[in-house]
């Protein structure tokens, strides 16, 4: 991984920021500026240094990741960053997943070495970065849908009557390890009947029947990187209801698809699939945003949802899922990953 434009680019918002320092922790964050997969550490980075801080048990593993990085061995306490921070006056850190616990632990630590330090938020920041894929990253999520794709298939071939949703649902995780796929990026969503009505249930014993819509939602990881797909299956003749607010979905679905464009915002495609299923008389029964970005994270920015400002570019890689959910019959979504690439989307 070349981790040095990225890098480079962190560094103009440090310098933006007026902050000597900023330190990362995020996991995706750090995976990303740093290649280095451990679940523990931090990177403290400056203007000129690049530093990895983690403790006895991924030392080796940094060295064959992160070879850019100077290794710093955490040994229990913080004084490393009491140490590092030195003539640092103004230290960045993500305040979206720092806990006030930790900020505490930080404050105390840069306070018993004697630093007038000021911890300084950011926000998004490196996921800002992350925002735009490189080529190497879209043909990685592409390998991820590619594979999420085959266990559909590998799905349809397998779903009969009475099978429970738990026994399908560990079937196809087996499928995606057995292809490849490293930790299910998220749990395996197999919900059928009236449980579809659910857009996050977990599968549970209930035995797939005959007619009843059945949604499968599931992602691959592949050198970290992730997909997210759904799709509605149905055994046997499905009921008029099926029909209708499928042929819905899938309406809304492709036509919003159809409206994106560089520089249109997420509120403004979400409108586009929203307007459809209000317009089929089902407003109520989407409740959930359209979409949402697909990366090193399951869910990242871009956010495809009302009143989204967030505006799609080149590059950019997020889901199309809208969904129709009817209590005490069950729903339909369908979602695809799409990228936009010189000004066009295409389904990946
Ligand atoms: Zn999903
Ligand atoms: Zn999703």
């Amino acid at each position: 991984m070349n981790t040095s434009e990225r890098l480079s680019n962190l560094r103009r918002e440090i310098k933006k920021r007026k902050v000597g320092a900023i330190l990362i922790s995020q996991p995706e964050n750090r995976y990303y500026l740093s290649g280095f997969s451990g679940s523990a550490g931090y990177l403290f980075i400056t203007g000129k240094e690049a530093v990895l801080a983690t403790d006895f048990r991924y030392l080796e593993q940094v060295k064959i990741e992160a070879p850019d990085y100077r290794l710093l061995e955490i040994k229990q306490s913080l004084d490393w960053l009491g140490k590092l921070a030195g003539r640092t006056r103004r230290l960045g850190f993500e305040e979206e997943f720092v806990t006030v616990a930790q900020h505490h632990q930080f404050t105390k630590a840069l306070k018993k070495a004697h630093h007038h330090i000021k911890l300084v938020p950011f926000e998004g920041v490196v996921e800002k970065l992350r925002l735009i894929k490189e080529p190497e990253e879209v043909k990685l999520i592409r390998r991820a849908a590619d594979l999420t794709r085959a266990a559909f298939e590998y799905t349809s071939r397998i779903l009969e009557t009475g099978m429970s949703e738990l026994q399908l649902a560990w079937l196809i995780e087996a499928f995606l390890h057995e292809k490849g796929s490293q930790a299910m990026p998220f749990e395996v969503i197999a919900a059928s009947g009236t449980n579809a009505a659910l857009p996050h249930a977990r599968p549970s014993d209930r035995k797939l029947q005959a007619g009843e819509p059945i949604i499968i939602d599931i992602g691959a990881k592949l050198e970290y990187y992730t997909s997210d797909m759904s799709r509605t299956f149905c055994i046997g003749k499905p009921d008029e209801t099926y029909r209708r607010v499928y042929d819905t979905v899938r309406h809304a679905q492709q036509t919003a698809i159809s409206a994106i464009r560089e520089n249109v915002t997420g509120g403004e495609i979400d409108y586009v699939a929203r307007k459809i299923i209000e317009d089929a008389g089902y407003g109520d029964a989407f409740g959930h945003a359209l979409g949402h970005g697909v990366g090193l994270a399951v869910h990242e920015a871009p956010r495809l949802g009302p009143n989204s400002k967030d505006r799609i570019k080149d590059g950019m890689v997020f889901t199309i899922e809208p969904g129709i959910y009817l209590p005490g019959w069950g729903g339909v979504r369908i979602e695809y990953d799409t990228l936009l690439e010189n000004g066009s989307v295409s389904v990946i």
